[in-house]
């Protein structure tokens, strides 16, 4: 079975946790498409390279998870021919047998707009950078103001820009507790898988 579940949405919305705990619900493939940015941004050199020989092991990197990681990531995002080298992976990854789950910032947009579900999860910038801080420590207005300049530069890039596609479910997180996120995202799931979209 060929089933693909996108998830986009903004840093520290919790795309990654509602991904996780779908693709774990369902036995779907997960793939966290912002660690493979975050793997080019930490590579160093001339990023279009670093994204054309992008291996598993540079995925590994322990390193990749920190607020500079984030916004190196966020630096080579912008680049067409960096997100031009990481497309047929993470198509191919869609489109296993067994159904996937990606998510990212262009999922539903750009690399599968066919996927069966999409969802977009969003929280305000505050609730997210308070997340963020809960996480990597330090000074939280630092953490905020990370969080809005990632925000700026991957809404406002020219190539495919952070936005809702037409057809994704809105899943605000602001308020919302993360088992109430999941439980909204596995019901479109099974929602998408009953209608036939398998
Ligand atoms: O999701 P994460 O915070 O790990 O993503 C790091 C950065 O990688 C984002 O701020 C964004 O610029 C970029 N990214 C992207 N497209 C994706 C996933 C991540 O441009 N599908």
């Amino acid at each position: 079975m060929v089933f693909t579940v996108a998830i986009d949405g903004p840093a520290a919305a919790g795309k990654g946790t509602i991904g996780r705990a779908v693709a774990a619900h369902f036995g779907f493939a997960h793939l966290d498409t912002g660690l493979l940015y975050r793997a080019v941004g930490a590579k160093g050199g001339d990023p279009v390279a670093a994204a054309e020989a992008l291996s598993p092991g540079d995925l590994l990197r322990d390193d990749l998870r920190s607020l500079g990681a984030g916004q190196a990531a966020s630096r080579v995002a912008v680049i067409p021919e960096v997100r031009a080298a990481l497309l047929a992976f993470q198509r191919r990854f869609a489109r296993q047998d067994g159904g996937a789950v990606l998510d990212g910032r262009d999922i539903g947009t750009v690399i599968c707009p066919d996927a069966e579900v999409k969802l977009f999860v969003t929280a305000s910038a505050e609730v997210r950078a308070h997340r963020r801080w809960l996480e990597v420590g330090g000074d939280e207005a630092q953490v905020l103001a990370e969080v809005r300049e990632r925000d700026a530069r991957d809404t406002g890039r020219a190539d495919a820009p952070l936005k809702p596609a037409p057809d994704a479910l809105l899943l605000d997180t602001t308020d919302l507790s993360i088992d109430a996120a999941v439980n909204k995202a596995i019901k479109a799931v099974e929602t998408g898988i009953r209608q036939g979209r398998a």
